[in-house]
């Protein structure tokens, strides 16, 4: 199982990280080892001092494919659900400057936090998706799907020129602006429209 993440892809999370707006998606793999799902405790790694939240987004890929034109994109997933894609922000920061791979900033164990996913039958409009994060109950991030500055299926198919995708893959599909720190202790909920999918303790 293959975790495919995009960054960048809400506009005004781009800028409040000083990025330029891409104009191809931003494409980063988390390992399988990065999955931390059935809302497990997460474990605050020691080799960062500052852990961040970044709320997204995320698909379930629902067949194998390659080369997937945009237009049948849409064929390719079945399900949704909301994740947190932590980053060691801190460390992120140290390979940016110096141009290394962020991997160790953001594809390390338990990075990649998938909530209960739903069926897209279920769902009115994923293209019009309101989503959200508390943090000890209060409102801290939130985004809706009309933001995004490339669609579900564009990334589908950008991502499928460069890998073979297969069934039971994730695809993170960005943070919207507002990401922030987490302490040990703290408590996530995150939700799509009025519905918890996503709830677990920091420790
Ligand atoms: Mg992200």
């Amino acid at each position: 199982m293959t975790i495919f993440c995009v960054g960048r892809n809400y506009a005004e999370h781009a800028k409040e990280m000083n990025h330029a707006i891409p104009d191809k998606p931003v494409v980063f793999l988390k390992p399988g080892t990065a999955l931390l799902q059935n809302n497990k405790p997460f474990y605050y790694p020691d080799f960062t001092k500052e852990l961040h939240y970044e709320t997204e987004i995320v698909l379930k890929i629902s067949k194998n494919g390659k080369h997937i034109d945009e237009k049948f994109a849409h064929n390719y997933f079945n399900e949704v659900t909301v994740g947190i894609d932590f980053t060691a922000r801190d460390l992120q920061s140290e390979q940016k400057k110096k141009g290394l791979p962020w991997e160790i900033s953001k594809a390390f164990d338990q990075s990649a936090v998938v909530g209960k996913f739903i069926p897209l039958s279920e769902i009115k409009n994923v293209h019009e998706l309101y989503f959200c994060l508390y943090k000890n109950r209060a409102l801290v991030q939130k985004g809706n799907t009309k933001d995004v500055l490339f669609p579900f299926e564009k990334l589908i198919s950008y991502v499928s020129q460069f890998f073979t995708l297969h069934k039971g893959d994730l695809l993170f599909t960005g943070t919207p602006v507002g990401v922030g720190e987490v302490k040990i202790g703290d408590k996530l909920e995150a939700f799509i429209e009025n519905d918890t999918l996503l709830k677990f303790e920091i420790k």
